[in-house]
């Protein structure tokens, strides 16, 4: 039996105005290349980078939820290598003083969490190389977590929370499609009945680095193969070997790329051109500051909208993920009893998404139309099926959506006035000479008929349980 154990570095780029170390605009949404460029991101002699403190801020936002320990004392360093995609021949990034250390999400342990600077987007096509700097030097976070995490699915679990984690700290948008969120996976496989003479020290194999995971379903897909490859190798009599791999999202395999630097390759030293940082002298990155700045938790979130509300985990899940809907959720019941939370969170989860999924073009109504809407279905006034048609009228209106104007005009209010109802059912009866002796005479589906035509003439608002009852007290009279 083998032992699967993953280490995950998670890259972001951080929402800010302008790049790390220059007053370039920090726009990922930039399609001409090379606009958002200067002479210090382009590296050009003698220009003297300057620290993007909102940079600095988001990190220690998100050590701080991560439950990690802000540093006292941080630094940056260069991390040389030669590449087209890095102008200066070296990154600024950091080495021995992080801006944060430990912490854990999702239970699973955070070794460190830095700054750094991104590198410029590479494009090759047939014959040529091109280089967009558009990105090079907008600020970037980078996460690295312990080695502890045992299987691909966890790593996915993981990296969804961070990415959800980050949006709700305003952090980065995160996308993996954008290159946003860029997530490596180093797995390594060792034989679980290895008996260590110390018990609390894992022993761990060779690792190996996966890049390109562009999904989360990468990330499980590339987990879950190269443990299997990894064990298929030892057990052919083979060896891991340390390198990094791409993962191919066509053939769903992973396959060499390089062999891996080892740390020392990369000659970091202190940055001389910036200032050392000494964050416990700076009050805005005191850590009770950057506490008092977080908004509420996905963790707490979760759990609050479940006891608060009594909502289902999928309900809750949905507005916290959805922070649009979770919060006219809140705004539609806040004040309300656990009944018509739950009413309106199943009106939101089912239908009210189900029409924002769909093609109709339409709008969230207004938390006050909508939560009149859910009280007229709680009081009767509108059928399930009423209040469904209702919504649907209501979202497709672009301006004002009053569920009782729109109700009242479609003839979808549900008729409790029994007198109302009996001279629908009496003119029903009369007319529908035929169908009635056939209920009569026997025939079920002439009962079924009625009830429609009934509810035809009640402008369609009359109830079907209670019309059904009621045609069938009449016919009994009229027997
Ligand atoms: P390197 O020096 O090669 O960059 P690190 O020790 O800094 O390696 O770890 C980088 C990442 O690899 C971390 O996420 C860590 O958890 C993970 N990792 C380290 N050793 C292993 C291993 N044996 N198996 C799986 N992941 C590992
Ligand atoms: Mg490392």
């Amino acid at each position: 039996m083998y032992l699967p154990t993953i280490g995950l570095e998670i890259h972001a780029e951080l929402t800010t105005r302008t790049k790390m170390f220059c007053e370039s605009a920090n726009d990922p949404d930039e399609t001409k290349p090379n606009v958002n460029v200067c002479p210090v991101c382009m590296a050009h002699p003698g220009t003297l980078p300057v620290i993007n403190r909102e940079a600095v801020r988001h990190i220690l936002r998100i050590g701080t939820a991560i439950k990690g320990t802000l540093a006292d004392f941080s630094e940056f360093d260069r991390k040389s290598y030669f590449y087209p995609d890095i102008p200066k021949g070296y990154q600024i990034s950091q080495y021995m003083h992080p801006l944060v250390t430990g912490g854990e999400l999702l239970g699973v342990a955070i070794t460190r969490v830095h700054l750094e600077e991104d590198t410029a987007r590479s494009i090759h096509t047939t014959g040529k190389s091109l280089v967009d700097f558009n990105r090079a030097g907008i600020p970037l976070m980078e996460l690295v977590t312990e080695p502890v995490i045992e299987d691909a699915e966890t790593a996915g679990r993981f990296a969804r929370e961070l990415q959800l984690l980050l949006r709700t700290l305003g952090a980065s948008e995160a996308n993996l499609e954008k290159g946003e969120m860029r997530i490596e996976a180093n797995v390594s496989v060792s034989k679980s009945d290895f008996k260590s003479e110390f018990p609390e020290v894992r022993l761990l194999g060779t690792k190996v680095e996966v890049k390109n995971l562009n999904s989360f379903r990468s990330v499980e897909r590339a987990i879950a193969f190269e443990t299997e490859r990894q064990i298929a190798l030892i057990e052919g009599g083979g060896k891991v070997v340390q390198e990094t791999r791409g993962w191919d999202e066509e053939k769903q395999v992973t396959f060499h790329q390089r062999f891996k630097e080892e740390s020392a390759d990369y000659r970091y030293f202190p940055e001389p051109d910036l200032p050392k940082l000494f964050l416990s002298e700076i009050p805005e990155f005191y850590p009770e500051t950057i506490r008092a700045s977080l908004p509420e938790l996905p963790w707490k979130k979760r759990n609050r909208l479940r006891k608060e509300y009594k909502l289902k985990e999928e309900a809750a899940e949905l507005f916290v993920q959805n922070v649009e809907l979770g919060t006219f959720f809140e705004k539609v019941v806040s004040g309300r009893t656990p009944d018509f939370a739950r009413l309106a969170a199943n009106y939101i989860t089912s239908d009210l998404l189900s029409l924002m999924k769909s093609d109709m073009p339409g709008n969230l109504p207004s938390a006050q139309d909508f939560r009149a809407l859910v009280e007229m279905a709680m009081s009767g006034k509108l059928s399930s099926r009423g209040a469904k048609d209702t919504l649907a009228l209501m979202y497709g209106h672009t301006e004002g959506g009053d569920p009782e104007t729109i109700a009242k005009e479609h003839n979808l209010i549900q008729i409790h006035d029994s007198a109302t109802l009996n001279t629908a059912v009496d003119t029903v009866l009369i007319r529908e000479e035929k169908a009635v002796l056939e209920y009569k005479s026997g025939k079920l589906s002439a009962l079924q008929y009625l009830i429609g035509k009934a509810m035809q003439e009640s402008r369609g608002a009359g109830n079907p349980e209670s019309l059904r009852k009621l045609i069938e007290v009449r016919l009994q009279e009229l027997n």
